[in-house]
């Protein structure tokens, strides 16, 4: 697992940002994130690289951010809550993420899993979120331009998919590449007016379903058949 973030990259921009760090993981903490593991590895991680330097200040505020191409950047109460909930039931050896944004889910997940493979249909958001991987010296994750209604099927199955775009259903190919042994699928769905986070474990052929919590995201947007 890369632990290889350098002094540059986690001084992050000065003492303020030292302090909205950890500002941050106390609101986390108060919001029932009690996965300590996973807190380190969010206050080490340099959010504010994965916005336009004009939103670095706000990068450690609860809340979500512009990306571009009308995408935003989840609030990190979002990406812990789904990190944490893919890893308290799966073994994230083989994980998959759809919808990689800027990164810094990836980034995160990256972290906590032996592999990751990321689909995203932005080609150009895409582009980025490697450059950030690749600078933060974070080596274990594959991208992929493609609709990620369709998963990555020749690379499942997988210990654990996180989804962070909603679709109005649960896509039927995200189950199928879950691994029979508790494969677990993080996924918000429903509308731009009520969505909710869900968690399907996969045992064998059958799946069950729990319902977590409301969810606010961008749409998963359905493009193309499979490439
Ligand atoms: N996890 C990201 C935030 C993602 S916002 C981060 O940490 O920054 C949701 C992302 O899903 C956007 O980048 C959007 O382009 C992507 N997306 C939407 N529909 C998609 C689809 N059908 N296939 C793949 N990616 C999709």
């Amino acid at each position: 697992m890369p632990s290889a973030l350098n002094e540059r990259q986690l001084s992050g921009i000065g003492m303020t940002s030292a302090r909205a760090r950890q500002r941050m993981i106390e609101r986390l903490r108060a919001r029932g994130i009690d996965d300590e593991p996973l807190l380190n590895i969010i206050a080490s991680t340099p959010r504010h690289l994965f916005v336009d330097e004009a939103l670095a200040h706000r990068a450690y505020d609860d809340s979500a951010l512009p990306i571009g191409f009308g995408q935003t950047l989840s609030n990190s109460y979002t990406v812990a809550r789904m990190t944490s909930l893919a890893r308290s039931s799966s073994s994230m050896e083989k994980v998959l993420e759809i919808g990689s944004g800027s990164g810094y889910q990836t980034v995160i997940l990256a972290q906590v899993s032996g592999v990751v493979w990321s689909v995203e249909r932005i080609a150009e958001l895409q582009r980025k979120a490697q450059d950030r991987c690749h600078s933060l010296q974070i080596r274990n994750v594959r991208f992929r331009v493609a609709d990620g209604h369709w998963g990555w099927a020749e690379q499942g199955p997988y210990d654990a998919i996180v989804c962070t775009a909603a679709p109005e259903s649960v896509p039927e190919a995200l189950l199928d590449q879950l691994s029979p042994e508790g494969g677990v699928l993080i996924i918000p769905v429903g509308d731009q007016q009520q969505q909710r986070l869900l968690r399907c474990t996969r045992v064998g052929d059958s799946f069950q379903q729990e319902d977590i919590e409301e969810a606010f995201f961008v749409p998963l947007i359905a493009t193309q058949a499979s490439l």
